[in-house]
């Protein structure tokens, strides 16, 4: 699951993307021009965006170049679209910042493989890969979680997680050290489709912790006053 940002201004190319983008399991965001795309970032950060070169305004050319010079989004993962297929435009366009390019017409094919290369080089995640965070190590493909302290590797201790518990330390040890906040996490591990109240948030990291207590492990969920979670390594004697 990945928050994609769709900056597509021609709408029968936006909604063919959406629908690629739902069928492989991807929450999508939409915006038609620079300054909704701009909104979208400003609210919260996804993991991908797909950016149309040409879009009424700010071009999106000009809108990654903006994003690569601010620490905020700096990081951000951009794939350019465009009908521009000649080279200097594909130099232009890695030249702004982006990860990728993708030509029109693309098929969806072609536009998920795309992706994949680009967020697996970003987050770990997106293929399935173990995650490790300090002493906590989750399998992602056999939905398992251990937690191993140092030079104990022979005893590690498997945690026991519900579902919306694997899931939520699943997204944390993705984002490991940044904290969300609880509309964030409804956003990201719950999706934006089933109405919940924030304290649900709360009610499951008190059982993510009950379950990382197992292992000793409960602190390295930080409660972060006033702001939301974090999940950190505990090198910090967390
Ligand atoms: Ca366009």
């Amino acid at each position: 699951m990945s928050v994609v940002l769709v900056v597509e201004d021609e709408p029968a190319i936006a909604e063919l993307i959406a629908l690629t983008l739902h069928h492989a399991g991807h929450e999508v965001q939409r915006a038609e021009d620079a300054v909704q795309a701009q909104a979208a970032i400003d609210r919260a950060l996804p993991d991908l965006v797909l950016l149309d070169w040409m879009l009424p305004g700010e071009s999106g050319l000009q809108l990654a170049r903006r994003w690569r010079a601010d620490a905020r989004t700096r990081g951000l993962s951009i794939i350019m679209l465009t009908a521009r297929a000649q080279e200097a435009d594909k130099v232009a366009g890695l030249d702004a910042g982006a990860d990728d390019y993708l030509a029109k017409p693309f098929s969806p094919k072609e536009l998920l493989a795309r992706m994949r290369a680009v967020l697996r080089r970003k987050a770990p995640q997106a293929a399935d890969e173990a995650l490790q965070v300090g002493p906590l190590r989750l399998e992602p493909a056999t939905h398992r979680v251990f937690c191993v302290r140092e030079g104990e590797a022979e005893a590690a201790i498997e945690l026991r997680l519900g579902p919306t518990e694997f899931r939520l330390l699943r997204f944390f040890m993705a984002h490991a050290q940044r904290v969300h906040t609880r509309a964030q996490l409804l956003d990201r591990v719950w999706g934006d489709h089933v109405f919940i109240e924030e304290r649900t948030v709360d009610v499951h990291i008190k059982r993510l912790r009950e379950a990382l207590a197992a292992a000793d492990c409960a602190a390295l969920v930080e409660t972060v006053r006033g702001v939301g979670y974090r999940l950190v390594d505990g090198s910090a004697g967390g």
